[in-house]
């Protein structure tokens, strides 16, 4: 299904996130994801660029064009500009057309130490990267949100003022960063649809899958977490097993309430576990859509 039509006859989309294998892994290790994920009928699989990455490096690509030339699923790109100049945006344009690839998150990226270059200069925002592939050519342009704000921006109204430049840059539909938070969620969403962003916004759900993994997201994007939550980390931290079981039904549960609240879609972190990502699947599919069973 297109991306434009996922949302439509009020459907909540449901959508995955993985990224490619590392560096020294060859690009096939992306099957045993793939395979594991296919069954669960997402509405697009979307696929992680590498922070530093370069125009060089088609893996991002390669992997779109396997989900919807293997798979049969609707997949997206994420492209970040800082270390991209106009001309290595020109290039990976071409690249995504001649891959049959229209849906592109675009995206600024973070500034990384160990790039392989200085961040070039004729980007400075996601808004100026969106503005820009909408010269290129018939692309689905998407934009990441921040429920909490960005962590370098210096109020979460600023951060939405700046959103809705993407927007008005081209961007047609938001996806979320990460949150534990689903009030935070909403309180987010009522700013930005009083500021003017009417775009489809889809909520970014990671599982916690271990201590370490949650640790290191929390660290990166700043999400707070809720009571509910640290509770559940104190509990099982020293037991593997048990935080895996625990992180999957908190996540569940988030997904439910989401959807009972009426949100526009779940996008989920799968972290490549097409596991985490079944169970999930499994519990929430009998209530993602009942009022479309039959038409989908
Ligand atoms: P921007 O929209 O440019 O925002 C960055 C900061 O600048 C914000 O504080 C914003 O308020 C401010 N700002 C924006 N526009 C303006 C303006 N015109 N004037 C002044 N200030 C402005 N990173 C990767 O490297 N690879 C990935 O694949 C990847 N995927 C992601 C997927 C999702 C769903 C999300 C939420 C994030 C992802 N990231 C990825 C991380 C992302 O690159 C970082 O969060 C990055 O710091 C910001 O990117 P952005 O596109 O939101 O930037």
């Amino acid at each position: 299904m297109k991306l434009s039509e996922i949302m439509q006859n009020g459907r909540t989309a449901f959508t995955f996130e993985i990224f490619p294998p590392k560096k020294d892994m060859p690009i096939d290790t992306i099957y045993n994801t793939l395979d594991g994920l296919k069954g669960l009928k997402p509405d697009f699989i979307s696929v992680t660029y590498g922070a530093g990455g370069s125009a060089a490096d088609t893996k991002t690509a390669d992997i779109a064009q396997i989900i919807q030339e293997k798979y049969g699923i609707e997949a997206a790109v994420h492209l970040t500009c800082l270390y991209n100049s106009r001309e290595d945006i020109d290039l990976i344009c071409e690249q995504l057309k001649e891959r049959n690839i229209n849906n592109i998150l675009a995206l600024r990226g973070d500034f990384n130490p160990k790039a392989s270059c200085e961040p070039k200069k004729d980007f400075l925002h996601a808004s100026d990267l969106i503005a820009y592939l909408k010269t290129k050519g018939d692309f689905h342009i998407m934009g990441a949100c921040y429920p909490e704000g960005h962590q370098e921006a210096v109020s979460l109204e600023a951060d939405i003022d700046n959103l809705k430049r993407k927007v008005d840059a081209g961007a047609t539909h938001l996806l979320s960063q990460l949150f534990f938070d689903n009030d935070a969620y909403f309180r987010f969403l009522e700013k930005a649809r009083a500021a003017g962003i009417t775009v489809p916004i889809e909520a970014g759900i990671m599982p916690c899958t271990s201590k370490a993994s949650i640790e290191r997201m929390v660290t990166m994007c700043g999400a707070s977490l809720p009571a509910k939550f640290t509770r559940m980390m104190a509990r099982y931290e020293s037991y593997p097993e048990a935080i895996k079981e625990a992180g999957i039904a908190y996540a569940i549960d988030q997904v439910i309430d989401l959807i009972s609240r009426g949100v526009d879609g779940i996008h989920l972190y799968t972290m490549n576990s097409p596991y985490v990502a079944k169970r999930i699947s499994d519990a929430v599919a009998p209530i993602l859509n009942p009022h479309l069973k039959g038409t989908d």
